[in-house]
């Protein structure tokens, strides 16, 4: 496929709605620049068609199944793009007055801030929000923050941080980032051991960060004893609530005794994510905590107006500029509006349902390592067919030329050869069930004709790639 400047011509254009109106007319023309600046000159029907075209070239959950463990999309209806595109709240600029009486007209979004903090709070349970952050990641790192900013107010000497060898990756990373020694604690039967956990406690403990459901995709059932531990040494409790599609309306971390959590608007709740972005990773944390909240803060005055604070002297400070991704957080708001409590407790009903339901139906297929009831995902492992040659990342790859996006692989990292499947809450049963004899099919070539996996994918632009050369010394081509 040529590229945009290969089918630029020049003299060719698009067309302007200020027809005749020179740049000069309202750029000064001591900023205008001078010369050419090289971009492709076409016809608006030519770039229309080629990224059109572009488009159709990407794999995109609108297109065909995706179940990306952990980190897959779950549920993205389109009507909160509708609300998220409104010009009453696109046209909106970060400085504008915010009180009325000022000339803002601010109000609105700043109620949807205000209101989504408050959905948030009674989901999880939590005492308040911020919705600064702009990833999971970063609410991660807010998070941990927040717990080192309510120990030096105490005065507590603390430098460790504990983190189960079931979390996600991001936790570590986040509190190394902090400045913390990362403790890790050995999961025992797949899921935190309270007697493994008592052992590496102590005075420096800072706080502990759970991914719950684990990367295993099981629930932790010590979390009140967990708590407990944890108490006696004055540190506080993460909630790493990136998945919460597997127990919102079921469980409220904050009724357990979490004292900080993140989730993923970019997850759970309607903003559709991968290759980066857009994200945010609202964080909630237990009374205690709030006076660190990053600023701004949203805040309701007498008269019923909204306003942004930053009088909050004991603040972690600024994380995002302004107030986070605003149009994220209208989705999330549009969504949980509109599904309601019920809506949200069946999505998360769906979401358990669909994974237990693949994992049943390939459970002779393929080993499951942690074999029992799961949350919103599982992990099956590829060790027995690893023996013959033919390895997760080989499955991967067969997937590819059917049609699908490629599951996580190798990853929860205490399993070998994982293939973490998290098929949603959205997908309908004969979606999976094609998945899952497509999966079976796989795994029996694996047995009657290896070569033929390992070969895949066959059918897609670039096959077998060195992957680490591609990763380090890219070359890059338009030929395809
Ligand atoms: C996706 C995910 C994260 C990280 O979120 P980002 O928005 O990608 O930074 C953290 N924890 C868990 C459990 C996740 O699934």
């Amino acid at each position: 496929m040529k590229t945009i400047f290969e089918k630029s011509v020049a003299g060719r254009e698009g067309c302007w709605p200020c027809e005749g109106m020179a740049e000069e007319a309202y750029i000064p023309s001591e900023l205008l620049r001078q010369g050419d600046i090289g971009l492709p000159s076409a016809s608006e029907l030519d770039v229309v068609r080629h990224f059109t075209k572009l488009s159709q070239r990407n794999y995109g959950v609108d297109g065909n199944f995706y179940p990306l463990g952990s980190c897959t999309m779950k549920y993205n209806p389109k009507f909160t793009e509708i609300v998220a595109a409104m010009p009453g709240f696109t046209r909106l600029h970060p400085v504008l007055p915010q009180l009325q009486g000022a000339g803002g007209l601010c109000q609105g979004a700043l109620e949807v801030m205000y209101e989504t903090e408050n959905l948030l709070c009674e989901i999880t349970g939590m005492h308040a929000f911020t919705l600064h952050p702009m990833a999971g990641a970063h609410g991660e790192l807010t998070g941990v923050m927040l717990m080192a900013a309510y120990h030096r107010d105490r005065g507590n000497k603390k430098t460790k941080i504990i983190v189960p060898d079931s979390a996600h990756g991001t936790n570590p990373a986040s509190a190394a980032i902090a400045g913390y020694t990362v403790i890790s604690v050995a999961s025992v039967d797949g899921i935190v051991d309270p007697a493994a956990l008592a052992e590496v406690l102590d005075d420096e403990v800072a706080g502990m960060m759970m991914t719950c459901p684990n990367t295993l995709g099981l629930f932790e059932k010590n979390l009140p004893e967990i708590v407990r531990l944890l108490r006696k040494v004055d540190a506080l409790l993460y909630y790493d609530g990136a998945n919460l599609n597997a127990v919102m309306g079921k469980m409220r971390v904050g009724d357990v005794g979490f004292d900080i959590v993140h989730l993923n608007l970019h997850k759970t709740f309607a903003t559709p994510h991968g290759g980066g972005g857009p994200g945010s990773g609202p964080v909630g944390v237990s009374e205690k905590l709030e006076p660190f909240l990053p600023i701004s803060r949203v805040a309701k005055l007498e008269d019923g107006q909204f306003f942004l604070g930053y009088d909050h002297p004991k603040s972690i400070g600024y994380v995002a500029p302004f107030y986070g991704n605003f149009g994220v957080v209208l989705k999330a708001y549009a969504y949980i509006l509109r599904l309601g409590r019920a809506g949200l407790i069946r999505a998360t009903e769906n979401a358990v349902l669909s994974a237990n339901y693949m994992r049943k139906r390939l459970e002779n297929h393929f080993e499951i390592p942690f074999n029992r009831i799961c949350m919103h995902e599982f992990v099956a492992s590829a060790a027995e067919q690893a023996k013959n040659g033919v390895h997760a990342l080989d499955f991967a790859k067969a997937l590819l030329d059917k049609g699908y996006h490629a599951p996580t692989v190798y990853f929860p990292l205490i399993v070998p050869e994982s293939i973490m499947i998290e098929p949603t809450e959205t997908e309908n049963k004969e979606t999976l069930d094609q998945f899952i004899d497509d999966l079976i099919e796989i795994a029996e070539l694996a047995i009657t004709d290896p070569a033929a996996v390992q070969a895949a994918p066959l059918t897609l632009p670039v096959t077998r790639l060195d992957e680490t050369r591609a990763a380090r010394a890219m070359e890059l081509t338009d030929d395809l």
